[in-house]
Order: C-alpha cells, then sequence, then structure tokens
C-alpha cells in the first residue's frame, strides 16, 4: 500500500490525481497480468470518482455538487459547521478501482481519478493498493 499526501487549496474542487496513482502503482513493482488498484481517501469530507478531467466540466462538477447541497441548514452544523462537505462527500463515495494491466492503470481514454475535496482547503491523504 501507498500513501499519497494531495492538497487541495480551496473549500470545494476536483484534483486531478491520475499522475500520482499511476506513479504509485509503477513503484508497487507488481508484474505482468491483470490486477485491481483501489484507491481509498480516508476522511469524510473528500470523495473520489472516475471521470473526464476537462476543465470546465471541473467547474461544473463543483457547480453541480454546491448547487445539490444546500451550504447551511443542517443537524451537524451546530458542531462543526460542515454538514454540506459531509453530504457532498457521500454522494461520490470514497474509494474507486481501476483495473491494472501490464503494471498500468487500464483507464478509458477519457477518464481520469479525480479527488472531490468538499471541506478545503485541506491535505488529504489517499491510499493506493494493488492486488
Ligand atoms: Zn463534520
Amino acid at each position: 500500500m501507498t500513501r499519497l499526501t494531495v492538497s487541495t487549496d480551496a473549500r470545494l474542487t476536483v484534483v486531478d490525481v491520475t499522475d500520482a496513482v499511476r506513479e504509485a502503482v509503477a513503484d508497487a513493482g507488481v508484474d505482468g497480468g491483470e490486477r485491481v488498484c483501489t484507491v481509498f481517501v480516508d476522511h469524510t469530507t473528500a470523495g473520489l470518482v472516475v471521470n473526464e478531467a476537462e476543465s470546465r466540466l471541473l467547474g461544473d462538477v463543483e457547480s453541480f455538487l454546491g448547487d445539490l447541497v444546500p451550504d447551511e441548514g443542517w443537524d451537524h452544523d451546530t458542531l462543526d459547521g460542515n454538514a454540506d462537505s459531509h453530504l457532498r462527500a457521500l454522494l461520490l463515495g470514497n474509494s474507486v478501482s481501476v483495473p491494472v494491466v501490464d503494471g498500468d492503470l487500464a483507464l478509458g481514454r477519457w477518464q481520469s481519478v479525480l479527488l472531490v475535496e468538499c471541506d478545503g482547503p485541506r491535505d488529504r491523504t489517499l491510499r493506493v493498493v494493488v492486488g
């Protein structure tokens, strides 16, 4: 398992982590054949998805999640004011699985691994496991 740290620079933002994950898979030194890479974000206010890393689309994702979940009015806000962040993250999930073929991620042409920060800016930890 490899741990990656990703710094985010806004409260709600999407970060393309494909290159870092690909490097972690290469460093894992798996031999040929078919395997699975699991990427897991160990936080409750960030999510992981596989989608297209096109800059306008990433902005649309941020707008979409912002519009989908109201910023205020949640019970959890009385504790630490970030219920909207938790709710956005739970819509996304906290892990993705990507096939690995001959030691490299087998992503589709337009697919990238995207970390969706819902309560930044922060340093986030990702765990990359190839099994
Ligand atoms: Zn909270």
